[in-house]
């Protein structure tokens, strides 16, 4: 759960890449950072919180040079502080050289295990840092052969932004878990790469297309090249970007997450009807579905609970205890809309099912006779290794209940899921045309089918393998 943003060959490199940031700013929110080049030097700042409190326009004006990448980070692998905070920037034998990561690797720990061992001495405690060291031992020449030859030895998930002095590199993994995609500044101006193309509009950047699952893309001053440095591997993109992650106005790998939302809300309607006066969503990311629902189900869509956008971090609890404080602080229900329905409210999953008991105590508690709960997605049994924050198996409520004893924890007059074939069929079925007919490379593309989704947290079918840390880190060096 991260965004990766860069822009090669632009004026205004540092003042883009934070406006890009913003944009990805859903995809993490603990620490953020920009390095950007002038053809010699890095510069780099990082911080931890939102973009908009980390960057100063003095502080922007500072990172100089007409290319940049940004990151935005929330931290599944390795913990919330500044040093694992990206881009992450090194001076190794050849040079400097930026690195931003999405996604995790799932043999970090045993290759962490092995360089430490040889004599690498690491900053972090994030996964990424792998990628900087292998780097750094590479034998090939090119920062972009380095780059090459030490990611074709990690596995997992990887869309990765690198910074050279003179050159902008991303590359996304040969499965393709997670997005990543090229636009370009008007007028054949600066390249443009960015973890969702929602970010291009913004910067009134046009999307180009998306950047293909194991295509390495090279930016420099002769332009954009494209090489295909890994062994092919059966897609395997997420299709939790599509159901809770992405932007709603993001178009990933040609299929539009508004319209798969709406379209999984449909399908919830068809198969899992009751009767009810009214269709509720969670907000923000149950909206799409419930649209989707309300339309196929023939009833009103309505705001039942409204959202605060400034919840951030609280560190004042009050003393007293105060019912649904936690949740409250979140959302609060509108009771006219409730007051004497049978409500069926709309999520896009359960994780620990905590939050959805407290809303289908608060939704009745303001009124509503019934309170049916539909849920845009199967049940979640598994954790994820490559890069979305689930818990542990013990954490996942439906790894270790039916969904009728979910039903009966979380209060709710029914509950019902959709299947993993279901959620399959919804999310194709929004294929959209692509944003732009501009075709700067050919298009290395392979027409996504059911077998290329990632479906590791609902099926527990993990396309890669995970490889647990041969022992347990203890962490002596304490950075408070
Ligand atoms: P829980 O109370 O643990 O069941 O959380 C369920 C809520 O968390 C749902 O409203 C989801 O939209 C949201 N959610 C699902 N997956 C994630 C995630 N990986 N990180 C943060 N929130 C999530």
């Amino acid at each position: 759960m991260c965004g990766v943003f860069g822009i090669f060959g632009h004026p205004e490199a540092a003042n883009l890449t934070y406006l890009g940031l913003h944009a990805l700013q859903h995809r993490g929110q603990e620490s953020a950072g920009i390095a950007t080049s002038d053809g010699q030097n890095l510069s780099l700042h990082r911080g931890m919180g939102h973009v908009i409190d980390i960057f100063t326009p003095e502080q922007l004006a500072r990172l100089g040079g007409q290319n940049a990448i940004g990151h935005v980070r929330y931290s599944t692998a390795g913990g919330s502080m500044l040093k694992n905070a990206q881009p992450i920037a090194v001076e190794y034998a050849r040079g400097s050289i930026a690195i931003g990561h999405n996604g995790n690797l799932t043999n970090a720990d045993q290759l962490r295990e092995s360089l430490e061992a040889r004599g690498s001495i690491f900053q972090s405690t994030s996964d990424t840092e792998v990628i900087v060291h292998l780097m750094a031992i590479s034998s090939q020449r090119s920062p972009q052969d380095r780059i090459a030859d030490a990611l074709t030895k990690v596995s997992g998930a990887f869309s990765l932004m690198c910074l050279t002095p003179n050159s902008m590199i991303a590359v996304r993994d040969p499965m393709g878990f997670r997005p990543l995609c090229l636009g370009r500044m008007p007028g054949e101006g600066a390249w443009v790469v960015s973890s969702e193309p929602s970010s291009f509009d913004l910067i009134d950047a046009e999307y180009v297309r998306d950047v293909e699952p194991g295509e390495m893309v090279v930016i420099d001053e002769r332009g954009l090249s494209s090489v295909r440095p890994f062994a092919d591997m059966p897609r395997s993109t997420c299709i939790f970007e599509y159901v809770y992650f992405a932007r709603p106005d993001s178009t990933l790998d040609g299929i539009s997450v508004y319209e798969a939302r709406k379209n999984l809300g449909r399908l919830l309607a068809q198969r899992h009807p009751v009767e009810a006066d009214v269709a509720i969503p969670v907000p923000d990311s149950g909206v799409p579905a419930t649209i989707g629902y309300a339309e196929a189900a023939g009833i009103p869509f309505e705001l039942g609970l409204v959202r605060s956008h400034y919840v951030g971090r609280t560190f004042i609890e009050p003393q007293q205890s105060i019912r649904h404080f936690g949740v409250r602080l979140k959302l609060n229900p509108i009771a006219s809309v409730l007051k004497g329905k049978r409500v069926v409210v709309i999520d896009d999953s359960i994780v620990r099912g905590t939050t959805s008991r407290k809303i289908v105590k608060m939704v009745r508690a303001a009124g509503a006779t019934e309170v049916h709960l539909r849920i845009s997605s199967p049940p979640t049994k598994w954790p994820c290794y490559y890069g979305i924050d689930t818990p542990t198996r013990a954490e996942l409520i439906a790894s270790s209940h039916s969904v009728e004893e979910i039903n009966q924890y979380i209060t709710s007059d029914s509950l019902a899921y959709l299947s993993i074939e279901e959620m399959h069929d919804a999310v194709l079925s929004a294929r959209a045309e692509p944003a732009s007919e501009r075709r700067a490379l050919p298009v290395i593309g392979r027409s996504l089918s059911k077998s290329n989704f990632c479906d590791a947290c609902w099926s527990g079918n993990y396309p890669v393998e995970f490889i647990p840390p041969p022992k347990q880190r203890q962490m002596r060096l304490l950075d408070i």
